[in-house]
């Protein structure tokens, strides 16, 4: 019984790295790469009938095996050169130009999340992440924030903005009449940055990092369909935009267009949190002020005066 269930176990396991594997070959052909180098002995041992069942280790490694892996062993013969198979799974973005609505939203979010959750693109990330931090909130909601990346406590909790910034970020949420749970928040990149040699603190993002990842943001964007964006920092407005002329000083409270989605570039809260200026205040709310007015709803005398 305990060698089934070990079996059970070693074959789930297969099955999400296959999966990985699969994931990985799809971003690779993606972004233009159309032959790969592959052991010829691997590549039969792909081929025969119940390889995948041989590919699993077994429960009771033979004697000098060390892991139990019937692995065909490495050939000295030479390597060929075979096209990326066909992708299986449908691309990143699949609604063709047209808005999913309910269900079907749903379930195309579900697909893309779990595309993410399994995402091997980044290894050093791969390596050092706890959980893919992959989005959270409404679906449906006419309104997006994008952040830069997870930190430590993301990255422990799975979830956006849950750290001291994110209490800002959620009392901003609220000043607006709004919830975190009726507004959609995302990041740029969905793995922590990994900050070798300290156990601590956070590292921006690089251009391949973002590059690897933004599909994902794309594809909600393309899925939920904002009205209006707000982009949280620098950091997220180089992802969507590219390296701009300008820094987020002088960037925020200018609309700008993405996919033709409008998109408020305002302070990252983490920046508010260094700068308790109430100047610096007014002006994130100002930002938010304009965007209450773009999704066209109703603003309080007293939401008017906040910071003045
Ligand atoms: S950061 Fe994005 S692209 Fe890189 S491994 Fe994580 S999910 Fe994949």
């Amino acid at each position: 019984m305990e060698n089934d269930n070990n079996s059970a176990e070693m074959a789930n396991g297969f099955g999400t790295l296959l999966q990985a594997t699969i994931n990985h070959l799809e971003d690779l052909r993606r972004d233009g790469t159309k032959y790969l180098t592959v052991d010829p002995s691997l590549l039969a041992a792909l081929t025969q009938k119940g390889s995948a069942k041989s590919l699993i280790p077994t429960p009771t490694p033979p004697p000098g095996d060390r892991v139990g892996l019937s692995l065909p062993k490495k050939a000295e013969v030479p390597t060929s050169k075979i096209e990326v198979p066909r992708p299986i799974d449908p691309p990143l973005i699949a609604t063709g130009g047209t808005a999913l609505m309910g269900e079907a939203r749903a379930a195309a979010f579900a697909e893309i999340r779990e595309r993410a959750l399994q995402c091997v693109k980044c290894p050093h990330l791969v390596s050092t992440r706890k959980k893919v931090v992959f989005g959270t909130g409404d679906i449906h909601s006419p309104l997006l924030f994008v952040g830069e990346a997870p930190g430590a406590d993301e990255d422990l909790a799975g979830e956006p903005f849950v750290g001291r910034a994110g209490e800002l970020l959620t009392r901003i949420i609220q000043a607006m009449g709004k919830s975190r749970e009726t507004v959609y928040i995302a990041n740029i990149l969905k793995c922590r940055p990994d900050t070798a040699g300290q156990s601590f603190g956070n590292r921006k993002p690089t251009p391949e990092e973002i590059q690897n990842c933004l599909p994902f943001l794309q594809a909600q964007i393309e899925l939920i369909r904002p009205r209006a964006m707000v982009a949280l920092g620098g950091t997220a407005m180089e992802g969507l935009f590219g390296k701009l002329e300008d820094g987020i000083t002088k960037l925020r409270g200018r609309w700008r267009e993405f996919q033709g989605i409008p998109v408020m570039p305002t302070y990252h809260p983490s920046y508010l949190l260094r700068n308790q200026l109430v100047s610096v205040k007014r002006e994130v709310w100002e930002d938010m002020l304009q965007v209450l007015e773009r999704l066209g709803e109703p603003i309080s005398e007293k939401q008017r005066n906040f910071f003045r």
